[in-house]
């Protein structure tokens, strides 16, 4: 989904500057900086102020220009929430000191404990899985059944990838370091490397549709993003879906790669109770809904049943590894991905 305009950006932030300078306004509002980028989440921010009465007034920004922002607004900074839609990027804001601890005994009974800070400084509201888009017609299921099989001979001149800088590859990374060490990760990576069909390019969605056009055999993407290719009503984008499967790798090992998207509350939040709330909210059934339902995310809450095309591809095997790893490896997976050449 490609970023909304700039100008609705500014037209938001003048409104997050009035709302600084007029602290006397009587409707109660939340400000929200986020990293998500699925039109999908007006529907969670109408959602809430239903509910509380609450409004959200929201700013979209990439994660690094996210955190460069508030760094420099510093104390003044008007967000209350933060929102990311990446375990790696919930590291680098909480690196930058930018999010304050906050403990509810919903986000605790509701919230998995390895897909949440252990201190409260964020929360993961949705997972992702980063999968094996392949060409079912030219791969078989068993030749995709782990993420080595990308660096095989196999596939020489046929893989499609985004590039490494991009966060989604970097946790992917991390997570790779954390399972098998630093070596066998950047031979994994060179060897993909080789495999190139073209330099990386675009976003998940170009590289399923790549495959799609035959440009390529196979690819990385989040599971949201394949489903909404599947959903969309669009000729082209149904031919892609009936053109590419997906494969969780590693059934057999420690299991598929998840990701979250979370959030918490700001440091310097002007509206903490309304934050709270908020954060509340989106681990309620009702946001879960949202998540699953509107941008096709897995629930992060059990028992919250979703939607059948999510529900279609919800049991695998999801690798256990809490996700505050994958910041922490996040350097590190940087290099590597230099190293081997992957730009
Ligand atoms: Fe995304």
């Amino acid at each position: 989904m490609p970023h909304r305009p700039i100008f609705l950006a500014l037209a938001v932030l003048s409104l997050l500057a009035s709302a600084c300078s007029n602290p006397s306004a009587s409707d109660k509002v939340l400000n929200l900086y986020t990293a998500r980028h699925y039109d999908a989440d007006l529907k969670l921010y109408d959602a809430f102020q239903k509910k509380t009465g609450i409004r959200v007034r929201w700013l979209e920004m990439a994660p690094d220009q996210l955190v460069e922002r508030m760094k420099a607004e510093g104390t003044s900074s008007p967000a209350d929430v933060i929102l990311m839609a990446d375990a790696g990027a919930l590291w680098r804001a909480q690196s930058a000191g930018l999010f304050q601890p906050v403990v509810t005994p919903t986000l605790q009974a509701r919230i998995p404990k390895a897909l949440h800070d252990p201190t409260g400084l964020w929360w993961g509201f949705s997972r992702r899985a980063r999968v094996i888009a392949y060409d079912r017609s030219k791969v078989k299921p068993q030749e995709v059944a782990t993420y080595e099989s990308l660096a095989s001979p196999r596939f020489r001149d046929a893989v499609c990838v985004r590039s490494s800088d991009n966060v989604y590859n970097l946790s992917l990374m991390a997570s790779f370091i954390e399972h098998w060490g630093h070596a066998k990760a950047l031979q994994w990576a060179k060897g993909v490397v080789a495999n190139f069909a073209r330099p990386p390019q675009g976003g998940d969605i170009d590289e399923v549709r790549a495959v799609g056009a035959g440009a390529c055999q196979v690819t990385l993407s989040n599971t949201y993003y394949y489903l909404r290719i599947a959903a969309s009503p669009d000729t082209g984008d149904k031919a892609t879906a009936a053109k590419v499967a997906l494969s969780f790798p590693e059934q057999s090992a420690y299991g598929t790669h998840v990701n979250i998207s979370g959030g918490g509350v700001a440091t310097h939040a002007q509206h903490k109770a309304e934050a709270i709330r908020f954060l509340d909210f989106l681990a309620s059934n009702e946001a879960q809904d949202i998540f699953a339902g509107a941008n096709h995310e897995f629930p992060i809450v059990t028992g919250v049943v979703p939607p059948p095309d999510v529900a279609a591809i919800s049991s695998f095997k999801a690798d256990p590894m809490p996700v505050s790893v994958y910041g922490r490896r996040q350097a590190e997976a940087q290099e590597i991905y230099n190293q081997a050449g992957w730009r």
